[in-house]
């Protein structure tokens, strides 16, 4: 019997548990320094509100394969809305213009008008893409895109700021490039949003550590990883807060881990925490929430994205730091923003604002070329949202870096 012991319960850290304990003859042990597992994802009842809400929005595209992997491996594949048509729609709050994003789902859908972009973007919107996919990993988004025109503001800006949780100036071009590649480019199927209107927990979460259980793998929480030791280019013993785990000739450790916390244990500099990403989440009478879509993308403003479940609107203002600027009351000013979309004058029933700080690493591409080898010791593989290699810190490659590191550590 083989052991491999899993540090981190985040969405790698159960990716690279579920993965290894398919295999016979291999023991996981699954280490968690909090008393929950889903690190960065997770639910919670929350008390002013009443309702179940996530610490955070989070959205993915029907193109993100490994998150629709991971949720037909735990059988929560109905728990996603997956929306009928790659289409998105769009309010600009300071000029009042609305619009829809839509990509067409075949030819046919193509014929017929399927393809729609905001107004004022369709002859640069080609050119730029063409240049971003070209950017080398130095460039910045920025730097890619030259113009400063509607698809800057009304495409470029608000991409950059959602995808990759900084403005363009300072985030990397490359991995937005790679997500038009997996996603957008590869037309209206791979492109239509997938929200989870049961919550981050009950989809991703819950029922992975139910699979998990039923594989004998039970997380140990409270257990913060404080040290290695290492010996012959080998990990020999992980140093937990109250106990030491020696490591036997055959056993192996993924550390599915945040910069910072890998930073300490391998004494090596990592990428710098990157912003915070403030979401602000309104109970609203029912009417209200039934005047707005399911997701609706604000620009000139500071919400970035409003998303409706059930009867609590949240709201998203991401790389908050960039974004927030100076704003003295920032739940007031998003409340404003949030009433003109769903065109109500009644203030909200309760609210709650949740602001995660360095809600991803930094983005810019010196710190994605800081990031460590995946490998350092023989029996120790990395994993994390920022390991995953081309994609930027999201759901798809948090699962993606936690199978590979499983799989690396599988194949010897
Ligand atoms: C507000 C917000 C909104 C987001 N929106 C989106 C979105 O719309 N779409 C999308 O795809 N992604 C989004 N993301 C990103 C997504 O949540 C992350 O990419 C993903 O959850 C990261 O998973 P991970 O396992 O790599 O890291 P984490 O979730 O950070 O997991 C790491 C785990 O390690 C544990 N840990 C830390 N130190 C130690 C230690 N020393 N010992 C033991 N355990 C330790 C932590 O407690 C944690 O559980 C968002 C994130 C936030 C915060």
């Amino acid at each position: 019997m083989r052991r491999v012991h899993v540090v981190g319960a985040g969405l790698a850290g159960l990716a690279a548990a579920m993965r290894l304990s398919e295999r016979p003859g291999t023991e996981v042990v699954l280490h968690e320094a909090v008393n929950r597992a889903g690190g960065r994802a997770w639910s919670f009842h929350d008390a002013r509100l009443d309702r179940v809400i996530d610490n955070g929005n989070h959205l993915v595209l029907s193109g993100n394969a490994e998150v629709l992997a991971h949720c037909a491996r735990i059988g929560t594949e109905a728990l996603l809305d997956i929306a009928p048509h790659a289409e998105l729609p769009f309010l600009d709050l300071a000029q009042g213009e609305r619009w829809r994003l839509r990509l067409p789902s075949g030819l046919r859908d193509l014929a017929r008008g399927g393809l729609r972009v905001p107004p004022g973007t369709a002859l640069s919107l080609a050119a730029d893409t063409l240049r971003l996919l070209r950017a080398g990993p130095r460039a910045t988004v920025a730097q890619a895109v030259p113009g400063r025109g509607a698809a800057w503001h009304r495409v470029w800006e608000p991409l950059s700021l959602a995808v990759l949780n900084a403005p363009p100036e300072s985030a990397a071009a490359a991995p937005l490039a790679e997500v038009l590649r997996r996603t957008l480019l590869r037309g209206g199927a791979a492109s239509r949003p997938v929200t989870m209107p049961h919550g981050l927990g009950a989809t991703l979460v819950d029922p992975a550590l139910a699979l998990l259980a039923g594989r004998g793998v039970h997380p140990a929480y409270r257990q913060p990883l404080t040290g290695l030791a290492t010996r012959g280019g080998r990990v020999t013993a992980l140093r937990f807060a109250s106990t030491e785990v020696a490591l036997g000739p055959d056993d192996a450790a993924i550390l599915a881990l945040p910069p910072e916390a890998l930073a300490k244990l391998l004494d090596q500099p990592m990428p710098g925490a990157g912003q915070s990403i403030l979401n602000a989440h309104f109970r609203v009478a029912p009417e209200v929430a039934a005047a707005m879509p399911p997701v609706l993308g604000l620009v000139s403003g500071l919400s970035h994205w409003v998303f409706r479940r059930g009867d609590v609107l949240s709201v998203t203002v991401s790389a908050a730091e960039s974004c927030l600027n100076g704003e003295a009351d920032p739940e007031a000013r998003i409340w404003r923003e949030v009433a003109q979309a769903a065109g109500t004058d009644a203030p909200p029933l309760a609210s709650r604002l949740i602001r995660a700080r360095g809600a991803t690493a930094d983005a810019s591409p010196a710190a994605r070329q800081a990031r460590p080898e995946l490998r350092p010791y023989a029996n120790l593989a990395l994993a994390g949202d920022w390991l995953s290699g081309p994609l930027p810190d999201t759901l798809e490659a948090a699962l993606m870096s936690g199978r590979a590191a499983a799989e690396a550590l599988c194949d010897g």
